[in-house]
């Protein structure tokens, strides 16, 4: 087995252990493959080995590899400038990252064009980190209830979170905890293209705690592929 496929496999069974010791079926819980910096000689490798979901942050890492990578459904997971919303809008399954109106009403509108319906989550910056994006967890319901009403394109699919960096992943299991908690308020409401189903946190370090606070998608990078290389810019 590839080393990609070595990792893949231990990291499904942290996922395993994790998902028991909180009494849930590890079944239920999705590995995205974070593929970002990665090529697609790795990608291929990883999906090989099981992948099945991967996830970009950058549209145009996206559209550089998308025809090289074996069949996969593409998430993108990082911040999205409205503007190039149009090249992904049939590329990938899910945004995880949605944290306007403004950016939700792009995507609606471009799903139209298109005639296809959007999955998205909406990013929660719990801890209101300056350096991240995503919507305040006092303004997620306002958000949730504009796009309902606003964007008939878009099937809301549950949240996204990224914890804040802590050397001990016990730091930030309370943010999961707070994260989950509204998770199962807003997913209560009813409406046709509310259908929460996913709650997308944990990475490689903290997963398992995200895991035991009840994320059901984890996105993993460095765990499966090793260190990531950024080109030096000019
Ligand atoms: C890079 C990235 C990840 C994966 O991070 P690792 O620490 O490499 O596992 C997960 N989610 C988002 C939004 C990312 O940008």
């Amino acid at each position: 087995m590839s080393q990609i496929g070595e990792n893949i496999k231990a990291i499904q069974q942290q996922k395993a252990e994790a998902a028991r010791r909180a009494g849930r079926d590890p079944e239920d819980i999705l590995l995205v493959a974070v593929t970002k910096t990665y090529g697609p000689e790795a990608m291929n490798q990883a999906i090989e080995a099981g992948i099945t979901d991967i996830g970009e942050s950058k549209v145009q890492e996206i559209l550089d590899k998308f025809d090289s990578v074996l069949p996969v459904r593409w998430h993108m997971i990082g911040h999205l400038q409205t503007n190039k919303v149009k090249y992904i809008i049939d590329k990938v399954a899910m945004i995880h990252s949605v944290d306007s109106l403004k950016l939700a009403k792009e995507i609606d509108r471009r799903a139209a064009q298109h005639g296809l319906t959007m999955d998205i989550l909406l990013q929660v910056n719990a801890a209101e980190e300056e350096s991240k994006f995503g919507v305040s967890m006092e303004d997620t319901e306002g958000l949730l209830q504009q796009i309902l009403a606003e964007c008939p394109n878009l099937r809301i699919k549950g949240l996204m979170h990224i914890a804040p960096a802590a050397d001990d992943p016990e730091d930030v299991r309370v943010w999961f905890r707070e994260v989950k908690k509204l998770y199962d308020k807003l997913g209560a409401a009813q409406h046709p293209n509310l259908d929460f189903h996913w709650l997308s946190m944990g990475m490689s370090h903290d997963f398992p705690v995200a895991v035991e606070e009840g994320s059901n998608m984890i996105r993993v990078g460095t765990a499966i592929f090793g260190q990531r290389y950024y080109p030096e810019k000019n």
